[in-house]
């Protein structure tokens, strides 16, 4: 007899292999090779009994594709993998599974510490959604600095939420740093790792303990889906106790009412995700399709080889820009110039992403429009990690909900332009880039 094709050893493949193969093997009753779609809704218990088990969670099998799809299961293991994590929850959009991980973790009352170089949805979800829901946050004045973050600290704070590399700055977060800081105020460190993908750096493995990421971005690389994912490292402790408040995370300490009792903290390592699916998930409604969860796999096959051509066209472009007249800044991490080229180099990385920014001499809005407009193998949309490049005008689209103080410190001003640099030919790149240039002048 020949053996069938087997991926149970697929833990200890190289992340390159792990991207393809983690998570799927052809079923019994169709032998399809690659992962099908699952468009379906509900899933046929073996008895009452079964049944009552899925429910009260002592049977993890599927129910209803609001918490589970055998589709979006072959992903989120896929991705959990990759990030070296023990579970991961996949929710329709990067903002879905960002929202989830501070409700997961957070109620009224509660406190959480950023970074302030963020996202613009993110910075609103912390400035405005969550204190109407009595979850206050405060912006690091400066994420490079751990005193800044200790210092923000409060008796009501229950998390850390930073990106791991933002844009439009490309700025590095020393993940071990940070998450040192968090571990010393018994709080995990979230982060979100949309711009660097677990193929350039993978946090859990230098601190962080959950991770989230906009899979609409480089994950799935082809602009075609929304998408989210929370991945759970299974490593923090939920049952810590800090003086004057007692448990730290209540979520995870207290008897769960919507579970007769069941206390999440329990469970072991999957806590964090548990709660996300059962509590969050189930009642916000925020699941993906299983149609975007397929395209997501289709973009992890290709993950690592597309991470590795981002990276290298937008180092070209980054040291293009910096040796142009007309540029007054570049900001990349891959240059020596950048301030985070060292905390890059620490965490050894090997590229600096596909995302730099770069502000044009002495220019107001009117001369960044029209170098912007003036581009044409580049599309000025609001979204990153495409295959194709990209390009916009923060202060006047992701950011403008940002107030001058946030513009500043987020590194943008009204000559700032990002691109999001894609995998064509870098010599195109470089010339339509030269064309806009000449278009105004410069
Ligand atoms: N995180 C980062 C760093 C992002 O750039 C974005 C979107 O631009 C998000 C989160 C939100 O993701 P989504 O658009 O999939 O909701």
């Amino acid at each position: 007899m020949t053996t069938r094709y087997d991926n149970s050893g697929a833990g200890d493949w190289a992340l390159e292999t792990r991207a393809i193969h983690v998570g799927h093997a052809p079923d019994e009753q169709t032998s399809a090779r690659s992962l099908p779609i699952y468009n379906t809704t509900a899933y046929v218990f073996d008895s009452a009994e079964h049944a009552a088990n899925r429910f009260n969670l002592s049977d993890a099998g599927p129910i209803y594709s609001r918490l589970t799809n055998p589709t979006v299961d072959a992903v989120e293991q896929r991705l959990a993998n990759l990030e070296g994590g023990v579970a991961g929850v996949l929710f329709a959009s990067g903002q879905a599974a960002e929202t989830a991980a501070i409700l997961t973790l957070a109620r009224a009352g509660d406190h959480i510490v950023t970074s302030p170089r963020l996202y613009g949805g993110t910075e609103t979800l912390f400035k405005v959604t969550l204190p109407r829901l009595g979850i206050t946050a405060t912006f690091v004045e400066n994420p490079d600095d751990p005193e800044s973050w200790q210092a923000a600290v409060q008796d009501n704070t229950v998390g850390f939420f930073a990106e791991t590399i933002a844009n439009p700055q490309a700025d590095v977060l020393d993940v071990p740093v940070v998450a040192e800081v968090a571990h010393r105020n018994n709080v995990p460190l979230i982060v979100d790792n949309t711009v660097a993908t677990p193929a350039l750096l993978r946090p859990l493995e230098l601190g962080a303990d959950i991770v989230v990421s906009s899979t609409t971005k480089y994950l799935t690389g082809n602009g075609s889906a929304l998408g989210g994912i929370l991945v759970d490292g299974g490593k923090f402790d939920w049952t810590q106790t800090r003086e004057g408040r007692g448990d730290v995370h209540p979520n995870f300490t207290e008897a769960d009412e919507a579970y007769h009792g069941l206390k999440f903290a329990d469970l072991g390592a999957p806590a964090f995700a548990l709660r996300a699916r059962a509590g969050i998930l189930r009642d916000t409604g925020a699941a993906p399709a299983p149609f975007n969860a397929w395209i997501l796999a289709q973009g992890l096959d290709t993950l690592a080889l597309r991470i590795e051509r981002h990276n290298s066209n937008a180092q070209k472009v980054a040291e293009y820009l910096e040796g142009r007249a007309g540029v007054a800044k570049v900001n990349y991490a891959g240059l020596a110039s950048s301030p985070w080229h060292a905390t890059k180099e620490k965490l050894g990385l090997a590229g600096a992403g596909g995302v730099l920014s770069f502000d044009l001499e002495g220019a107001g809005t009117a001369e960044a429009w029209a170098f912007v407009d003036a581009l044409k193998l580049h599309s000025n949309v609001a979204n990153i990690g495409d295959v194709r490049s990209l390009v916009v005008h923060p202060a006047t689209t992701t950011h403008s909900q940002s107030d001058e103080h946030g513009l500043t410190r987020a590194g943008i001003s009204q000559a700032t332009i990002r691109l999001a640099v894609g995998i064509e030919n870098v010599d195109d790149i470089i010339a339509d880039l030269e064309g806009a240039f000449a278009a105004v002048g410069k």
